[in-house]
Parts: structure tokens; C-alpha cells; sequence
């Protein structure tokens, strides 16, 4: 029991706190109870400290005067946003640990109210979510239907259960694939109730492969695009074509997850060419399922185009409701449709980052690097290599320019740790801020970071020495 001369005795009140200036100005700010709240948690840390004996006299006084800022670094940090904007220096246009492609700063007004979500104006009555996207979809594709879901994990998963659930999917061993964020088509197959059927060699695998696979139980054919890697050397997949007229002469479909979603010839931005979801259904794919927010540059979505005998089935199966996306995904996609239909590809922030002219990331490059300079941080410029990334051309680049800076992953983590975030890339002994996936609108703050970041460093060394 703690004695008169307790250490207890020492530590103040609740309202002695709340009395405190930086304190009382958090009240105003976060509301009474929430800051009442912080104090007493702040307040029984000590507490036990002191109790555990762990604390001396002199030390207690400094952690007692230190309390107040305390408590106010532990409100603000948990009134920070739990998914914080970050300015996304790596150069990887679609990256998926941040969030792949951005969305702009405008959410779409509609959102702010409400809205004929799934309600016919016309006739005044409940009317069908999917239906206006999927025309509007079907029409930028180019693909007589489509439906949208969550997301391409989602896309896949709802195809297979609606055309193969208790059957076979024959898949040649080369496509079977992990992506990012934990898709793994075996295990996604596994869920729709298929039977996977493996093909082939990992390197190789022939027409007569899939022709031997294909019996009584087959479903269909699966195709999946190997995204984020590639196989070199001696390989061979026989073509596209080959296999959908395989498929149809023995009456099954040939499906493809094509995940990118290339809807443009990649040539415009000098990446190497990848097969548009256009294409793939030219060359005889029944369904196609990509991603909404890799190269269509919308929100998180799954889309399933093709064939209205293999596609239509999908937005009645009982799953879909378990699928569906919700009317923010719906919104955003409607207005990055809009933009491909339109050709107006500047208005969607993928392309924007894509179609700047190198140039002038080296002329942004330049003048962050020299006003850095005159703040003391010692930056430099070189040219540099971005990716589109998201599974996405995994080995092409996009040429680019960097800024480079010395201090490397201790200069890394205090960007990241500092307000706004920014991640970069590291590179040999230097730190690359990669201005391809920078916004203009960027720079200023891009630069005011990296300022206080180094001077941070400097500042502890300083005081370390
Ligand atoms: C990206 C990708 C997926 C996963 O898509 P999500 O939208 O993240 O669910 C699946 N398959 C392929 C081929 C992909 O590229």
C-alpha cells in the first residue's frame, strides 16, 4: 500500500491535465470524453510504472512533464486516417500494396447523395444494380456481355462455380499462378467446387496435352495470364486460337483470366504489346475476367466479358450477391468508362501518369533536385526505369526520371514514417524518388518531406554525437 510519501501522490489529477494548455486545445478538437479517455489511459501507464518500481524520483518528474504531449501524440495518432495517402515515389504505376490505380481527387458528385442505384426511374420500380454497367461495359470492350463483380479473384470464382462446380478445368501447369494479395488460382478453383486439371510442363505444354485432358467430367478449358512472372527459354502454350477451336469441337469453352485488362494497344506508351481483352475474344475465348483497377485505371472490380451464353448465367447465380460491388466501385467505374469510350484517357490518372512525356519528368526532376540542394539535402537526378507493375508486363519499362538521394534505408523509413508518406525505391547505395507515379500537384509537398526527413536524420545524428 503505497505509504504519504508515496510516488503515487505525485502524479496529477484528470483535470490538472485537462488544464494543461496543449491539452485543453485537444478537447476543443477531439471532444471532452475521447480526451478524458486518453488521460486516464496515460495516466494508469505511469501508474503501473511507478507500482512496478521502475521509475526513480527525477525520473518521474520528467515522464510527469512530459505527459501532456504525450497524450496529445497518442489523440493524433489515432485520429490519423487508418489508410493514410501516400505520395508513391517507387515508380510502379499499379502498385497493389497502394492501392494500385489511383482514382483522382473528385469523387464523383453523385456519391455525396443519393442515387437510382438499382431502382428503374423510368417505371418507377426496384430495378437491376448490374444491368446499366454491363451495357456500358460490354460497349467499351467491345464484348457482346459482361458483368462486374468485387474483384478479379471474385470474377474467376463466380465463373467457374456457375459453369463448373462439381467438374473439371483443365489449366496447363505453366499458368498455375500466385499473385500479390494472396490469389492463388489453385486455391480460388478449389472454392468454385471445380476439379483442377494439370497439364503439361511448367515450361511446355502442347495442344495434345489439353486434347488428352479433355473427357466426360471436362467443363471447360482455363486459361490464366502468368502476370507477374515470366518463362523463358524452351517453353511453348499452343495460341490462343488453337486452343478455342480445340475447346469448341469437343463442346466445351475456353476461359481466359487475363487479370491486366488491356483495353489499349500498350504500343501508345511504348510497352511492348499486350493481347487487348478485344482480342483475346476475337481469337475465340467464350470469357474473359480481369481486374478493375490494374490497366482500366477504375476502382477495385472483376469483369467477366464474352459470350452471353457463358456470361449472362453469372448475374443470376445466388454467389453474385455475395459479389456484388457496392455503389462507390459502381460510380468510379461508370466514370472511368466514360473516359475510355471517349478516348479522353488524360482524364483517368493511370494514363496521365503514363502519357507524361519523359521530358518533362526530367525537368521536374531537375528543379526538385535543385531546390533540395538549396534546402541542403544533397539530391541529384538520374533517368530511370518505371514499371506499370499490378501483374501487369512484368519486364517491360517505361523510361523515367529519379531523384537520388545518399542515406539510403535510414533516409527510406523516415519517408515513410513522415507526413505525407512518401515510399521510394532503393537502388544500389542511393534512394530513387521516381517521378513517373509522382502527381505534379506533388512536388511541393514531395519536396517539403523530403526536407524535413533529412533534417530529421541530421538533426539525431547531431544530437547523438
Ligand atoms: C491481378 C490478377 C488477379 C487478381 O485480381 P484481383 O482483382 O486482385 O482479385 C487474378 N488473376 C490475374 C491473371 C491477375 O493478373
Amino acid at each position: 500500500m503505497p505509504g504519504m510519501g508515496s510516488p503515487l501522490r505525485s502524479l496529477p489529477s484528470v483535470n490538472r491535465l485537462l488544464g494543461e494548455a496543449v491539452v485543453a486545445a485537444a478537447v476543443d478538437r477531439w471532444g471532452r470524453e475521447t480526451v478524458v479517455a486518453e488521460v486516464r489511459r496515460a495516466l494508469d501507464g505511469l501508474r503501473a510504472v511507478v507500482r512496478d518500481g521502475r521509475v526513480d524520483g527525477e525520473r518521474l518528474g520528467r515522464e510527469i512533464e512530459a505527459l501532456p504531449g504525450r497524450i496529445v501524440d497518442a489523440l493524433a495518432s489515432r485520429a490519423a486516417p487508418a489508410y493514410p495517402a501516400v505520395i508513391n515515389a517507387t515508380g510502379v504505376l499499379l502498385h497493389t500494396n497502394l492501392g494500385r490505380a489511383p482514382l483522382g481527387p473528385e469523387p464523383p458528385a453523385r456519391l455525396a447523395s443519393y442515387l437510382a442505384l438499382e431502382y428503374d426511374l423510368e417505371a418507377g420500380r426496384r430495378g437491376q444494380r448490374l444491368d446499366p454497367i454491363r451495357g456500358r461495359l460490354a460497349e467499351v470492350v467491345g464484348a457482346p456481355s459482361a458483368v462486374m463483380v468485387n474483384n478479379n479473384a471474385g470474377a474467376v470464382l463466380l465463373l467457374l462455380a456457375t459453369h463448373a462446380s462439381g467438374r473439371e478445368v483443365i489449366v496447363s501447369r505453366g499458368q498455375l499462378i500466385e499473385i500479390g494479395g494472396s490469389f492463388r488460382l489453385p486455391d480460388v478453383m478449389a472454392a468454385s467446387g471445380a476439379r483442377l486439371v494439370e497439364v503439361g510442363c511448367t515450361n511446355r505444354t502442347h495442344l495434345a496435352d489439353y486434347e488428352a485432358a479433355i473427357g466426360e467430367e471436362t467443363a471447360a478449358i482455363l486459361v490464366a495470364h502468368p502476370s507477374n512472372y515470366r518463362i523463358v527459354g524452351f517453353t511453348a502454350e499452343p495460341a490462343l486460337g488453337e486452343l478455342a477451336a480445340l475447346a469448341h469441337a469437343r463442346g466445351i469453352p475456353l476461359f481466359m483470366d487475363q487479370g491486366s485488362g488491356a483495353l489499349h494497344d500498350l504500343r501508345r506508351w511504348g510497352l511492348p504489346h499486350e493481347p487487348t481483352v478485344r482480342e483475346i475474344l476475337d481469337a475465340g475465348a467464350d470469357a474473359v475476367c480481369f481486374s478493375g483497377d490494374k490497366l482500366l485505371g477504375g476502382p477495385q472490380a472483376g469483369i467477366v466479358v464474352g459470350d452471353p451464353r457463358w456470361v449472362d448465367p453469372l448475374a443470376r447465380h445466388p454467389m453474385l450477391r455475395a459479389l456484388r460491388p457496392d455503389k462507390t466501385a459502381l460510380v468510379h467505374m461508370d466514370r472511368v468508362l466514360e473516359a475510355h469510350r471517349t478516348g479522353r484517357l488524360d482524364e483517368i490518372p493511370l494514363y496521365r501518369l503514363l502519357g507524361t512525356p519523359v521530358e518533362a519528368l526530367r525537368r521536374r526532376a531537375r528543379r526538385l533536385a535543385r531546390r533540395l540542394a538549396t534546402a541542403g539535402v544533397p539530391a541529384s537526378v538520374e533517368p530511370s526505369s518505371a514499371a506499370l507493375g499490378g501483374g501487369t508486363t512484368p519486364e517491360a519499362t517505361v523510361p523515367s526520371w529519379a531523384v537520388a538521394l545518399p542515406g539510403e534505408a535510414e533516409l527510406a523509413t523516415a519517408l515513410r514514417r513522415g507526413s505525407p508518406p512518401v515510399v521510394g525505391r532503393l537502388h544500389e547505395d542511393r534512394l530513387l524518388l521516381d517521378l513517373r507515379s509522382v502527381f505534379p500537384g506533388e512536388d511541393a509537398v514531395l519536396e517539403q518531406a523530403v526536407t524535413a526527413a533529412y533534417q530529421g536524420i541530421q538533426a539525431s545524428q547531431e544530437g547523438g554525437a
